[in-house]
């Protein structure tokens, strides 16, 4: 009994460790299957709750990128890359306006500076060069250097030295005292004389010659030429040689008084140009302004298809006398000539006259 009693305890001992291996297995069994299962519904759900993640890194946009790309088509050249290089965009002759947009909106910077070249104001001001050149990829930011011509306010400025006086002839009231005809000079000459009068308009001659005049002063003005006018309206009282003091004092590149003639010939028609002859008083100023009448006579009859009468020497005029800067008279056309007194008053024809003046007084003051 003894020994089967034993017998049954190591029997029942090998069954209850071969329970417990079993029991074993199975747990792990189920451990394992449960770690698979939930890795995989962890797997699915990182899978499709991150897609983005699944696919290849993209190369990062920069705003300015982006910005380009929306603002213009040539920016599109300009190319941003994950670090942040950029292809420089092509400027070269695009305006420096419309150059600094498009580089500003690549992200980069601009520095201009100025060529020997020289536009005038209200030229577009177009890129000559640029550096670094279009194509090369550089840093965010980096400094484009454009060069530009530099932008020159030429006419006025090469100009704005000269300064003509102009003198519109006579007055409302002439003024017969006697002035010398020149400094020192113990002959004389009234002040001012009466001037001639238009044989068909009637009009006098100061009132036509100050509407010359006036148009002159606008269109040497225009040209940047300073303008000191002995008279703006008819009634003054200046003399002559008072008028050449005017013109000495504003130290005026050139003298021009502007007159219209008369004849007892009524076909007597064209321009002519006086200047001062040879006298004790002309010394210094007769040769510029031979040159000067020359100047002007060729260019106002080229302007008005007058006929010319010449460059003339004048040696008896106070207004020339008194004067020791350049100057000249026009005489415009004769108001005793019927037509040419029409053409006088006409406003088309004082342009012309004007236009034709500016030409030949620009070329004297150039010297060319
Ligand atoms: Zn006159």
């Amino acid at each position: 009994m003894k020994a089967d009693m034993s017998r049954q305890r190591v029997d029942r001992s090998k069954d209850s460790r071969l329970r417990q291996r079993r029991i074993m297995l199975l747990v792990a069994t189920v451990a394992a299957g449960l770690t698979l299962v939930v890795g995989a519904v962890f797997a699915w759900g990182a899978i499709r709750s991150a897609p983005a993640s699944a696919k290849a890194p993209m190369p990062k946009l920069s705003l300015a990128r982006v910005e380009s790309e929306l603002t213009t088509a040539t920016t599109m050249e300009a190319s941003a890359t994950a670090n942040n290089r950029i292809q420089v965009p092509a400027v070269t002759g695009k305006t420096v306006e419309e150059a600094e947009i498009i580089l500003a909106a690549a992200g980069l910077s601009v520095e201009r500076r100025e060529t020997a070249q020289v536009v005038s104001a209200g030229t577009a001001v177009v890129v000559v060069s640029q550096t670094p050149e279009a194509g090369e990829v550089v840093d965010q930011g980096t400094v484009v250097v454009l060069r530009v011509p530099s932008v020159a306010m030429t006419t006025t400025v090469t100009t704005a030295q000269y300064v003509v006086c102009i003198d519109p002839g006579h007055q409302a009231k002439s003024d017969l005292k006697p002035e010398p005809i020149g400094p020192g000079s113990n002959e004389t000459k009234g002040r001012v004389m009466g001037g001639t009068t238009g044989t068909s308009t009637k009009l006098p001659e100061y009132e036509v010659v100050l509407q010359i005049a006036t148009n002159l002063k606008t269109r040497l003005e225009a040209a940047g030429v300073t303008v000191v006018m002995t008279r703006t309206t008819n009634d003054v009282s200046l003399s002559n040689s008072e008028r050449a003091i005017i013109a000495n004092n504003s130290k005026a590149d050139l003298f021009i008084r502007i007159h219209c003639d008369g004849s007892t010939n009524s076909s007597a028609s064209g321009i002519s140009t006086l200047y001062p002859g040879k006298t004790k008083w002309s010394g210094t100023i007769a040769a510029p302004s031979k040159s000067a009448a020359e100047s002007v006579q060729a260019s106002v009859v080229a302007a008005t298809g007058a006929v010319s009468r010449g460059a003339v020497a004048r040696t008896d005029q106070t207004g020339f006398n008194w004067a020791t800067v350049p100057a000249v008279t026009v005489e415009c056309g004769f108001m005793t000539n019927p037509v040419e007194d029409k053409l006088l008053a006409s406003p088309h024809y004082q342009d012309k006259l004007s236009e034709g003046m500016t030409n030949g007084i620009m070329a004297f003051l150039r010297g060319n």
